[in-house]
């Protein structure tokens, strides 16, 4: 039923990749349910990296506003040395195979910031690990713990200074997310549905690459996030085609960061109908 009421008519306006405080977004959740009524999206999804803290109250504050919502979280992956982003949809949140792999990918990416901080002290930035550890930000700020502790000690000037000037002349080795494999199978585990977020950002090139395209659906990916910021008309065309040709699901969604990063909330615009939800439209809780 619910999937035929997601048809013709009933199409809604859809953004199923939104960030909030939880992660490095600016919008706390009921500031994220607030835009999304305000922007008329009919079906909305919150997916933080590597976290689901907001997803319950997301998720109570969407029935109670009357908007379809969609549980997810966006989960940091390794292949062969490359990031990729893998969207986890319609998860039971009792299930223990997603927070336990979602944990540990967090303790990674706090490592990993360690390391930069002790890097650049080594480098002779007067800045103390000790101020670090014990430092907190307002998260309505958006960002990351080095990011605005950087900037509030006054020796970064923002996200391109710290990606061009600070991180790049150090040499610490990036974080080793989980295989796509173990990702997929934590999220199957948890009765969720893996799809493989912004291709044509991951691949890095105006059309998604096919042959990690086609290793990453081997995997057990099912589905691409064809409807994104991060692509052109022509890379979204051959994310769609993909599709099609290899019976994968279609989604789409703003990476909005509540301004943080400049994405806009519903941008794309698209329609439920714009998409194939498949076995995710029976995840889809009103
Ligand atoms: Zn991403
Ligand atoms: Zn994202």
């Amino acid at each position: 039923m619910k999937r035929a009421a997601m048809r013709g008519s009933d199409s809604v306006r859809a953004d199923l990749h939104i960030h909030t405080t939880a992660s490095d977004g600016r919008w706390p959740p009921e500031r994220v349910v607030a835009e999304v009524a305000a922007h008329s999206i009919g079906l909305f999804a919150i997916a933080d990296h590597d976290t689901t803290a907001h997803v319950a109250e997301a998720e109570a504050l969407a029935r109670e506003a009357g908007v379809a919502f969609m549980r997810g979280v966006e989960v940091s992956s390794c292949l062969n040395g490359d990031l990729f982003h893998i969207l986890a949809y319609g998860f039971d949140p009792e299930a223990p195979a997603l927070p336990s792999m979602l944990h540990d990918n967090v303790a990674l990416s706090d490592g990993y910031n360690e390391e930069i901080i002790r890097g650049l002290i080594a480098e002779g930035c007067p800045i103390t690990l000790h101020d670090y550890l014990a430092y907190d930000y307002d998260r309505t700020r958006g960002g990351w713990k080095p990011l605005r502790f950087l900037m509030d000690r006054g020796v970064c000037a923002g996200i391109k200074d710290y990606f061009a000037n600070l991180v790049a002349n150090l040499s610490v080795p990036s974080a080793q997310y989980p295989h796509p494999a173990d990702v997929v199978a934590a999220i199957r585990e948890s009765g969720g549905v893996p799809i493989l977020a912004h291709p044509g950002a991951s691949l890095r090139c105006a059309n998604a690459r096919e042959s990690p395209l086609r290793h990453l659906q081997e995997l057990g990916i099912a589905g691409l996030e064809c409807y994104s910021q991060y692509h052109d008309l022509a890379t979204t065309r051959f994310c769609l085609d993909w599709c099609i040709r290899h019976d994968l699901l279609v989604t789409g969604g703003s990476d909005c960061h509540g301004g943080f990063v400049g994405r806009q909330l519903g941008v794309p615009a698209v329609d439920t109908s714009d998409l194939n939800l498949g076995e995710l439209a029976e995840r889809i809780v009103r």
